[in-house]
Order: C-alpha cells, then sequence, then structure tokens
C-alpha cells in the first residue's frame, strides 16, 4: 500500500490530493514512463495523456470491494499513462514500446470486469480499446467482424437492424465490449441456446506481447495443426491485446415463446431442466431461482412466494420453439405461471443498482458463479450455501442457476454481510470460503467472470498441472513479463 501526494493545476487553482492506491506493487522509473510517451506521443499525440483525472479514471474497473476502498479516497493503483488507440499498428506500436523498455501494459475494455482484471497493478500503461470501434458484416456468411472496443449494445442493435442476432446478452450488454467479452471468456442470459462467446469466434487478431501482429483468419471450421486461437479466449490481456474478432451470427429470431413454472424446490426444478435438455429442447434462457432469490425478485407473484420459481425464452424459427414449448410442457412439472413473470425479468433485467447503493451504507454485496456436472450441482449448492453463511457477519446468501448445459449448470451466487472491520478483510473471508467450497465439490471456480485480481489465490489448484502449461506459455509469448502483470500470479 503506498500513499503519495498529487496535483493538478484545476481552473487556475493547484488542488492537492492524498490518494492511496491499495493495490500498486512496483513503480516503474520516470526516465522509462518519458521514453515510452516519446517513443508514441508523435504518432498518437493527444491519445496519449499522463493527466492526473485521466490516471484515476483508469485505476479501476467494476470490481465491488473497490467501491468500499474509493468511499475512503483509496483506489486500487494508478497507471502511468493511458493512450487510446485507432488502430492495430497503433497498438502494435504502443505493445512494442512498452515491451522494449519493460513497461507494463494492461488493456481496458468497458471497464466492466467485476474482478479487477484491467487494474493497472504494477503502473505502466493502461491500453483503452473503445476507439477501435468499426464494424462490417459479411451476410452471406453470417459472419461479423468487428473491432475490439465495439460496444456490446452497438453491436446487437446494429445485427438486430439487419434481421441478425449475435445472441451475446450479458448482464453488462451495455458497458461491456467485444474485445473484453473474448479476454473474460464472457457469456450472456441467452447462452443455453447460443453458447458462450466461445462457441461465437471464429477468428481472431491479437498483438502479441512483443508488438507482432497474429492473425487467426476466420472458417466455419478447419484442421491446420492446433486451435492456437483459442489461447487468447480468456486470456484476460496476459498473453496479448486482442484487436480484431470474427463472430458466427444468426437469424434474428421469427418468435418467442415466454413460460415460467413454480416448483417445491431448488433440486425439482433443476432435474427438470435437465429433463428438457435431454430431450434436445434448447430454450434462449433458463433461469431457476431458489427460494430466497424468488422472494427477491419476484415478490409480487403470490403464487411463487416461499417457493422456487423458474423462468424460461424459447426463441427461433416458428416451428422449432413450438416443438420445443411441447417438450416443456411435459417435462417440466411443477405449476406453470405464464408469461407474466418473464416479461416482469426482462424489464428488470439490467437493473444493478445494489452494489453501489449498498456500499455506502456499510453493505457488502457481491456475486460468484461457478459451475458443476448435474452430479454434483446440488451437493455445490448446499455446500457453498453453507461455508459463505456461516461466515462470520454475512447477512444471507442467495442463488439462482443461470445457464444450462446438457452437463450441468452454472450457480450464480449472492452474498451481502456488514462487517464491523475492514470490509476488504470480511470480502477475502467470503470468497475464501466460497472458493474452498467449489474447490471441495470440483466445480469450476469462475463460470463467466474470470480470474482477475480477486480469484488469483485459487487459480494453481483450480488448474492443477494445467497451472504449469498456462506458466510456460505465459513465458514463452510474453518473456519480458509486460502484459497484465499480477493477473492469475
Ligand atoms: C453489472 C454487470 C453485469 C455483468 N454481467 C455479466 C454477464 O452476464 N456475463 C458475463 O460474462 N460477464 C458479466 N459481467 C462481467 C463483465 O461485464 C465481463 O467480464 C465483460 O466481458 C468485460 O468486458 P469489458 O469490455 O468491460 O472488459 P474490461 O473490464 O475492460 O476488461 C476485462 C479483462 O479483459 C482484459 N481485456 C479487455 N479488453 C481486452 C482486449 N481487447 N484484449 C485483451 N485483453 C482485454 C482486461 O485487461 C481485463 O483483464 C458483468 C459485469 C457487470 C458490472
Amino acid at each position: 500500500m503506498e500513499s503519495r501526494i498529487l496535483w493538478e493545476r484545476s481552473a487556475a487553482k493547484i488542488v492537492s490530493f492524498r490518494l492511496t492506491q491499495r493495490l500498486r506493487r512496483e513503480g516503474v522509473p520516470a526516465e522509462r514512463v518519458s521514453a515510452f510517451i516519446e517513443r508514441v506521443k508523435p504518432v498518437l499525440g493527444e491519445r496519449c495523456s499522463t493527466r492526473f483525472s485521466d490516471l484515476v479514471s483508469y485505476s479501476r474497473d467494476y470490481w465491488p470491494i473497490s467501491l468500499h476502498w474509493l468511499l475512503k479516497g483509496e483506489v486500487p493503483s494508478l497507471p502511468d499513462a493511458v493512450v487510446w488507440p485507432e488502430s492495430t499498428e497503433e497498438v502494435a506500436l504502443v505493445v512494442s514500446a512498452a515491451s522494449s523498455l519493460g513497461i507494463p501494459v494492461y488493456p481496458y475494455g468497458g471497464g466492466s470486469g467485476v474482478l479487477g482484471g484491467a487494474v493497472p497493478e504494477m503502473g505502466g500503461v493502461v491500453v483503452d480499446l473503445k476507439r477501435m470501434r468499426s464494424i462490417r458484416l459479411y451476410e452471406e456468411d453470417f459472419i461479423v467482424e468487428a473491432e475490439a472496443g465495439v460496444n456490446g449494445y452497438y453491436l446487437e442493435s446494429y445485427l438486430n437492424h439487419r434481421g441478425l442476432t449475435l445472441g451475446q446478452i450479458p448482464q453488462s450488454l451495455y458497458p461491456s465490449t467485444v474485445g473484453g467479452w473474448v479476454a473474460t471468456k464472457a457469456t450472456g442470459q441467452f447462452s443455453t441456446k447460443y453458447g458462450g462467446i466461445e462457441d461465437m469466434v471464429l477468428g481472431l487478431e491479437v498483438v502479441l506481447p512483443t508488438g507482432e501482429i497474429a492473425r487467426f483468419p476466420p472458417h466455419p471450421r478447419s484442421s491446420t495443426g492446433p486451435d492456437l486461437m483459442r489461447l487468447f479466449i480468456g486470456s484476460e490481456g496476459a498473453l496479448g491485446i486482442i484487436t480484431r474478432v470474427w463472430l458466427r451470427v444468426q437469424p434474428y429470431p421469427e418468435e418467442r415463446i415466454l413460460q415460467s413454472f413454480v416448483h417445491e424446490s431448488f433440486e425439482e426444478a433443476l432435474q427438470a431442466v435437465r429433463r428438457v435438455l435431454a430431450r434436445g429442447a434448447k430454450p434462449a434462457v433458463v433461469r431457476v431461482y431458489d427460494r430466497i432469490e424468488t422472494k427477491r425478485h419476484f415478490y409480487a407473484f403470490e403464487e411463487a412466494y416461499g417457493k422456487v420459481l423458474t423462468i424460461v425464452i424459447l426463441e427461433g424459427s416458428s416451428e422449432v420453439v413450438r416443438a420445443e414449448a411441447g417438450i416443456l410442457e411435459r417435462e417440466m412439472g411443477g405449476k406453470p405461471l405464464g408469461e407474466e413473470p418473464v416479461r416482469h425479468w426482462l424489464r428488470t433485467r439490467f437493473d444493478v443498482r445494489e452494489a453501489p447503493e449498498f456500499a455506502p451504507l456499510g453493505v457488502v454485496f457481491d456475486t460468484i458463479e461457478v459451475a458443476a456436472p448435474w452430479s454434483r450441482v446440488v451437493e455445490l449448492y448446499h455446500r457453498f450455501k453453507e461455508a459463505v453463511g456461516s461466515v462470520d457477519e454475512v447477512l444471507f446468501v442467495s442463488a439462482h442457476a443461470s445457464h444450462f448445459y446438457l452437463q450441468g449448470a452454472c450457480l450464480y451466487f449472492t452474498f451481502a454481510g456488514v462487517p464491523r472491520g475492514d470490509p476488504t478483510e470480511f470480502y477475502n473471508r467470503v470468497w475464501d470460503a466460497a472458493m474452498r467450497a467449489t474447490l471441495e465439490c470440483g466445480g469450476a471456480i469462475s463460470h463467466h467472470h474470470g480470474i482477475g485480481r480477486q480469484r488469483r489465490p485459487w487459480l494453481r489448484d483450480a488448474l492443477g498441472g494445467g497451472y504449469a502449461v498456462l506458466a510456460r506459455v505465459k513465458a514463452a509469448l510474453d518473456p519480458r513479463g509486460v502484459m497484465n502483470p499480477g493477473w492469475g500470479a
């Protein structure tokens, strides 16, 4: 933890700030930063900044615990410079300059990551990709090419206006970017039909940590050696900067059917969804809310109160969704509750006020998503709840199953607590209980948010022997260790 006094000239008066950086581990020598700026400024001009306000803006992402730091005037970590490249060549210039000087590089998309993944922990340069935002559609091939900084909502709207959809609708659709999706291996609310981003990526362009550009062009499928492109999906900025992505798109659905069901228990509802998937139906959205979450999100629906609500959206061509609706009617059991709970969800699904509203009240609030096969998912649900629920000062822990596969499901937990002492210490105690319970049940410690900085203590255990492979790949691609240093280690 480092404390420094920073100065900024603002409206002709000098303002002084005492700012604590919670995570900053090392400083970059000032002469190296100056040498970097000398190299890139002639090309980037004003798109390279060392202004204090810019450094503060890029000191954090959407990591909930950093809200508590901010309330005390603390930031995770300041970079030394921020750049806004507009082309792959400019990204290559920035990375090769930084790499030759041994300066850390942190790619930054929308900053909607919830685990501190984009925090410039070692100082250095933040590379904001949002000025790289061109889109090109290859309509006949059902392929869209998007630069990394394309905003998620903008891309989906662009496709919808042309009778298409990507089917990638994360709750962070508005603040996230295509590059961020690929870098974190994100997945959307409609994933049970459309898959995660990894199922959509057909090709990639990436600037390697040395500044070289590698392109993996899009094909319907190819068998040309190992699928190296996949190394970069989920690499969270540690193996290079993704600059362009080719994604497969689909026709915009002809028909949508909304259904909901009430069950007596979480287990019963999960089994019903398993039966539906085993019959070959592929709903776009399936969400099973446990008792607490049914009360939290659907309190207006009396028949569901105190029970377990499942909402389903089927979409696609009419013949297919009607056949799928028939499967649901036969297999779901429980009590059908119609369209209205699903409409309520559609109206409120981007509402995420809790963490910022609760933080000033001293409430620590966060979500943790994990996954397990059917044979362990119920055990994981109970073990996780028990482990987190018994952490001192936790107020509640609840869950819904948010993404489904023929092999299992994602459990998306929410917890809140009011710590008497340091919020960070409390937060880490909860995460430790959660991650241990997940590992003990053989679960995946992350389903779609990634590792970032919050999950790194458990990455080694989660990957087992794979951790050494990751370390070797990292050392081979990034010998100077400049790309997102601190991530995963
Ligand atoms: C309210 C809310 C809801 C959310 N809902 C979902 C959800 O439904 N599904 C889901 O998957 N996630 C969700 N998230 C998490 C987050 O939105 C995703 O992880 C998203 O993919 C991050 O994209 P971004 O552009 O904001 O990336 P950032 O937050 O800017 O970056 C995330 C990581 O990727 C790296 N990175 C970013 N761009 C690049 C690039 N071009 N090349 C290489 N590395 C890069 C960064 O260095 C960092 O490590 C949610 C977050 C919030 C705040």
